[in-house]
Order: structure tokens, then C-alpha cells, then sequence
């Protein structure tokens, strides 16, 4: 998969992609990215990338030009175009699994109070949110949804890792233990040191129930 990702802080993103999953993922050759900084498309001395909205209000938005040129260049008419906003469709796993399935996918970081709108009716295929919050960044947003995205690449994670997820099973995972068996006088519950596979899967199963119950009731009453 290729990710293509513009933005006006490139380091943010650079620093995402060389640490942990992702930077093996690159190495692997399974991921590949590109980070297009918006700013060397703005054609005034000044580099200017934003400017006061129409209607007057507080905050800046992302002029049109720089911004329209980068995509342009990125090839936004052919992949994929993200915008994360809260004002998008909410995000879940299972957008993340179609998203998965796309060849190159790109993502525009916005800042300030947003882009023009003129952008989004020309170039942007999908309005996501991440959650019913505000963020001051674009450059989080993505990597939240790229991060999400990229582990479901084959071979960026081991298959079964994904399989008893929170969410992916239809409902939040059981309590997970290590080494040592005692921290702070808390034991490990003796069900897991007793290699009955069957008596554990129980348990667990049990566990995630009673968790899904207290945290999201809701995930149960959709009959997952
Ligand atoms: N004025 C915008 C609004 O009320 O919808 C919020 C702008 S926010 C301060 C700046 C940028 O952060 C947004 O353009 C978006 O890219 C990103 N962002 C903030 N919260 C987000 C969320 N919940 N989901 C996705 N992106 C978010």
C-alpha cells in the first residue's frame, strides 16, 4: 500500500513512520509513503497557506491554491482522497478494513479551523472523524486512521494478533497478564496457570463479557 500524506509539519509524520510497526512495515517494502508538504506549493514570498474565513470568525483556514496544487501533484483525482475532520463520518474498524483493501490512499492534514470547502467538493472522497472531539490537528487525526489501517496490511502483524481484538470480535477484550505471577501482592488468576486451553478460552470469553457490559453495553445490544 501506498500512503500519501500532505501536510504543513512533515516532521510529525516522519516521526511516526521511522518508529515501531510502521518502520518495519517500510522496511518490509509492505508500506511505502510519501509526506507532500503544502507549503512548497504556495507561490507568494511569503509561503502562505492560510488565511481568514469569508463571513469573518475566529481562526484561519487552508487557502485553496497550495493546497489544491499539492493534491494535484499527489495524483487526488485517481487515489483515494481522506480528509479527517471532525465534521466527517465517525471512524470504526470496519472503515478501516475497506480502507485496507485500497492500492494508495491520501491523506490531507488540515490545521486551524479547516480547509476551503471548494477542496473538499473537488478532491476529497471520504470526510472522516475520528471521534467526537476536537483535535488541533490533522496530522494526529491521520496518523490515527493510517496507524489503524496499516496494521491490517498482510504481513505488517501477525494474522492471528488481529483475531481477538476489542471491537473486531464484537467485544472488548479480556484481562491480559505476564510475568511475575505476583506484582504488588496481585496475583494472576490461577485459571491461566493451569494449561486447561478449554477452561482459559471460558474465562476469557467470560471476562470479555462482563467488561463489554460495564464499558459499552451498546456493542452487546447490537447483537454482536
Ligand atoms: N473548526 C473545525 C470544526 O469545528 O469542525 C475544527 C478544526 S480542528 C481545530 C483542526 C483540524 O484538526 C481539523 O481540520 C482536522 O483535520 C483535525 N481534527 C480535529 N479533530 C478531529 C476529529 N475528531 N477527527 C478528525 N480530524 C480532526
Amino acid at each position: 500500500m501506498k500512503i500519501k500524506i500532505l501536510t504543513l509539519f512533515p516532521q510529525i509524520i516522519e516521526t511516526y513512520f521511522s518508529t515501531s510497526i510502521a518502520a518495519k512495515a517500510v522496511e518490509k517494502g509492505l508500506i511505502t509513503y510519501e509526506i507532500i508538504n503544502i507549503r512548497d506549493f504556495a507561490r507568494d514570498k511569503h509561503k502562505t497557506c492560510d488565511d481568514a474565513p469569508y463571513g469573518g470568525g475566529a481562526g484561519m483556514v487552508l487557502k485553496p491554491e497550495p493546497l489544491g496544487a499539492a493534491l494535484e501533484a499527489s495524483g487526488a483525482e485517481q487515489y483515494r482522497t481522506i480528509f479527517p475532520t471532525p465534521s466527517g463520518r465517525l471512524f470504526h474498524q470496519s472503515y478501516a478494513t475497506e480502507l485496507a483493501q485500497e492500492k494508495t490512499l491520501i491523506f490531507i492534514c488540515g490545521r486551524y479551523e479547516g480547509i476551503d470547502q471548494r477542496i473538499i467538493d473537488l478532491y476529497v472522497d471520504d470526510e472522516i472523524s475520528i471521534g467526537d472531539y476536537i483535535l488541533s490537528s490533522g496530522e494526529v487525526a491521520s496518523l490515527v486512521l493510517i496507524d489503524s489501517i496499516l496494521r491490517l496490511v498482510p504481513g505488517v502483524i501477525k494474522a492471528e494478533s488481529l483475531v481477538d481484538e476489542s471491537i473486531t470480535s464484537g467485544l472488548l477484550e479480556y484481562p491480559q497478564y505476564t510475568r511475575p505471577e505476583v506484582y504488588k501482592g496481585l496475583r494472576v488468576p490461577e485459571i491461566l496457570l493451569s494449561g486447561n486451553h478449554a477452561m482459559i478460552q471460558k474465562w476469557r470469553y467470560e471476562q470479555s463479557l462482563l467488561k463489554t457490559k460495564k464499558y459499552r453495553p451498546d456493542l452487546l445490544r447490537k447483537g454482536n
